[in-house]
């Protein structure tokens, strides 16, 4: 499971300063008051806007992140998504070892993600605040690998953090909406 502490800290702190960085550096640009999701794809690959780009897409992954878990979620999905992870996967256990596997071996910081790529279900993984729907892929679920996000809990053992989120905090309602 994930602490109290940890959410203390990854959402009240780590966010937060999120948050706070990108407000500063958008102040006074054409950048301010737009959407994330705008400022993002203006700024996604050009090395004169890095700061921006990061905290923008650390915003969003971020607000899409807690989204991702709710209280008693995880394991297998029902109803929409079942069809959905067996024509992409084979089987829930196969798409477990997929979504598993990326997220233990996204090497630092970064995230995994389910997405919709070419309407096929797919698993990808990206690096530090880089994002999937830059690329043409709709994100629907992403874990955290970053180690603000598990440290407190399961220091070096990021598979376990893994598995929890995976059996455990999984929105799969979220991913079908
Ligand atoms: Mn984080």
């Amino acid at each position: 499971m994930i602490s109290a502490q940890t959410l203390s800290f990854h959402h009240g702190k780590h966010h937060k300063t999120y948050v706070e960085t990108l407000n500063k550096l958008v102040a006074g640009t054409q950048f301010e008051g737009q959407p994330l999701e705008a400022i993002i794809a203006a700024t996604a690959g050009k090395p004169s806007s890095t700061a921006i780009f990061n905290n923008a897409a650390q915003n969003w992954n971020h607000t899409f992140y807690w989204q991702c878990m709710r209280p008693k979620g995880g394991g297998k999905p029902q109803g929409a998504m079942v069809a959905r992870i067996d024509a992409a996967f084979g089987s829930y256990d196969e798409f477990k070892k997929a979504f598993a596997e990326a997220a233990d071996t996204q090497f630092g910081s970064g995230w995994a993600w389910l997405v919709v790529e070419n309407d096929a279900l797919k698993i990808v993984k990206t690096g530090n605040a880089e994002v999937p729907f830059t690329k043409g892929q709709t994100p629907l679920l992403t874990i955290d690998v970053w180690e603000h996000a598990y440290y407190l809990d399961y220091q070096n053992r990021r598979p376990d953090y893994v598995n929890a989120v995976i059996d455990k905090l999984l929105n799969w309602q979220f991913a079908a909406d």
